[in-house]
């Protein structure tokens, strides 16, 4: 999607720190860290919100989950624990529309939701 921060990203328009990647989804490291690990996890598919994921998405919105526990174990925090949040609309402060799954992790992450 033009003038998608995130498709530009996919699309190497600008620059990220990718940490996963295949055909289906992209996870990179986040901009502005609200803990030592935060990455997005993201489809290459341009989905704006939670609110439009569509029955024909299922299986992708289920294999990033795969691919979140993938990048885990990979980087080792599997074992002491991560937080996974998607944030969907005004309320949420959703600022970048392009469906994405904040995984954060490498402390203890106290509150219940990150501000
Ligand atoms: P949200 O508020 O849920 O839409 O989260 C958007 C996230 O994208 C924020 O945590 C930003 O720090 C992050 N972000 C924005 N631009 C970039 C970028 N160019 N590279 C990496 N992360 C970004
Ligand atoms: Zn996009």
């Amino acid at each position: 999607m033009k003038n998608c921060i995130f498709c530009k990203i996919i699309n190497r328009e600008i620059p990220s720190n990718i940490v996963y990647e295949d055909e289906k989804v992209i996870a990179f490291n986040d901009i502005n860290p609200a803990a030592p690990i935060h990455i997005l996890v993201i489809p290459k598919k341009h989905i704006e919100t939670l609110l439009d994921i569509s029955e024909e998405d299922s299986s992708l919105i289920a294999y990033i989950y795969q691919i979140i526990n993938k990048i885990a174990e990979e980087k080792g925090f599997d074992k002491k624990g991560f937080r996974v949040i998607t944030n969907c609309g005004e309320d949420s402060g959703q600022e970048v529309k392009h469906i994405h799954f904040h995984v954060l992790a490498g402390k203890k992450l106290g509150d219940k939701i990150v501000g």
